[in-house]
């Protein structure tokens, strides 16, 4: 689960990891009373559960009263990546220096949860993990013991030399550590971590504030839960997860219905291997009912870029039967007309095909068979 960011920084002042002084609206009258607690400059962003918001024209600095409401009416309502902004946060602006990176995630290859941190963040930090990948250190934590002093002292020493910001450092990131673990998170998130000075005094700063709570573990951190900002969210997703329905979107155009998410993986690389793009990734899981199905296809079928929709399923305690009478009435009820065709292997599967005979849906001896089937009808 991705929270906003004025709601991560709420957290991280609970750390004592310093931000600015802000208010978060969702109006422009608002946004008039509440700049009578803040000083110009001030950035006005916006609020929405994506990255590369400053690339997108989202995050905009305002010197005065006349620059703020311009900022604030073309950000509230801006669309950022499909994302409509509702809510924009008002920070005190400060003079940033220099941009460094922090961040603690989780490490597959590793298989722990690492420190990444670099002298060279900001907007640009994912070409620089790309180009330059010296630039950014990378420090494994042990997800037994946590992260050790020392550990986070050699990557403050590497990214500065003074003293006091190594300390300053090596506070945040140790607090930012916390969060991590406290929360069961999978990414605790500063970019950039600003350089700035106040009466000479160089200091540290989370400018921007980026967390992601891991959905297993939110069951043991209701608080956190009620965070959830579900208009904020692919609304498709939002509707799969209330049917129980492992679903993400995707911009192709073949709709898929699986069980089991290895099999959707694969019948996704199958589909790319022949030419084609999935519209998405979706597993109904293991026992499938008419009404999981029906589900199913309309959150498929809501997307108006799928065009043919590939039905790849392997009965074990799924029945194929089931399956194949769930989709029946599903086209009948959701009244659909895009072709279909299904791959129904295992337990029933003779049954199944005797339903499928007379319909409208193609049936597919083998999984090759059905992706080769469903791209063939995109071509007519
Ligand atoms: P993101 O693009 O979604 O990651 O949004 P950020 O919060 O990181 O903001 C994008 C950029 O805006 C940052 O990299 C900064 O350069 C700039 N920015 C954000 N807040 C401030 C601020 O308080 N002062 C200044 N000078 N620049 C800021
Ligand atoms: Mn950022």
């Amino acid at each position: 689960m991705k929270i906003h960011e004025y709601q991560a920084k709420e957290i991280y002042r609970k750390y004592n990891i310093p931000t600015s002084k802000e208010q978060i609206v969702s109006s422009l009258d608002e946004a008039k009373s509440a700049i009578k607690d803040l000083t110009y400059p001030i950035v006005v962003k916006a609020q929405v559960l994506v990255g590369g918001r400053g690339k997108a024209g989202g995050v905009k600095i305002a010197r005065d009263i006349n620059e703020l409401e311009s900022h604030v009416k073309s950000i509230l309502g801006m669309n950022i990546k499909g994302l409509i902004v509702k809510k924009v946060l008002l920070a005190e602006a400060i003079k940033i220096d220099a941009e460094y990176y922090v961040g603690i995630t989780i490490d597959r290859e590793r298989q722990s949860p690492v420190l990444i941190a670099s002298a060279s963040g900001g907007m640009d930090i994912e070409q620089v993990a790309q180009k330059s990948p010296e630039k950014i250190l990378t420090t494994t934590i042990s997800p037994l013991i946590g992260i050790k002093s020392y550990q986070v002292r050699n990557v403050g020493y590497q990214l500065f030399t003074d003293t006091s910001l190594v300390n300053n450092f090596i506070s945040i990131t140790s607090n930012l550590t916390r969060i991590f673990f406290d929360l069961d998170c999978s990414l605790v998130e500063v970019n950039p971590l600003a350089l700035y000075s106040v009466n000479n005094e160089k200091k540290l700063m989370a400018v921007d504030a980026k967390i992601v709570l891991d959905d297993n573990a939110l069951f043991k951190h209701p608080d956190m839960a009620t965070l959830r900002d579900i208009e904020s969210e692919e609304p498709s997703e939002v509707q799969a997860k209330k049917a129980d329905l492992s679903y993400v979107k995707l911009d192709g155009n073949v709709g898929c219905v699986v069980n089991g998410a290895g099999l959707a993986m694969a019948t996704m690389d199958l589909i790319k291997r022949y030419g084609g793009n999935p519209a998405n990734f979706l597993d109904i899981g293991g026992s499938s009912s008419p009404e999981k199905m029906r589900e199913a296809m309309r959150i498929l079928t809501a997307d108006k870029n799928v065009k043919a929709v590939l039905v790849n399923i392997f009965g074990g305690i799924t029945r194929c039967d089931d399956v194949a009478q769930g989709l029946l009435w599903a086209m009948k009820e959701e009244n659909i007309t895009l072709p279909i065709v299904a791959r129904l292997v295992g337990t029933n599967q003779d049954k199944a095909k005797a339903l499928l005979v007379n319909s409208p849906i193609t049936f597919a001896e083998t999984m090759t068979d059905g992706v080769k089937k469903v791209i063939e009808t995109l071509k007519g």
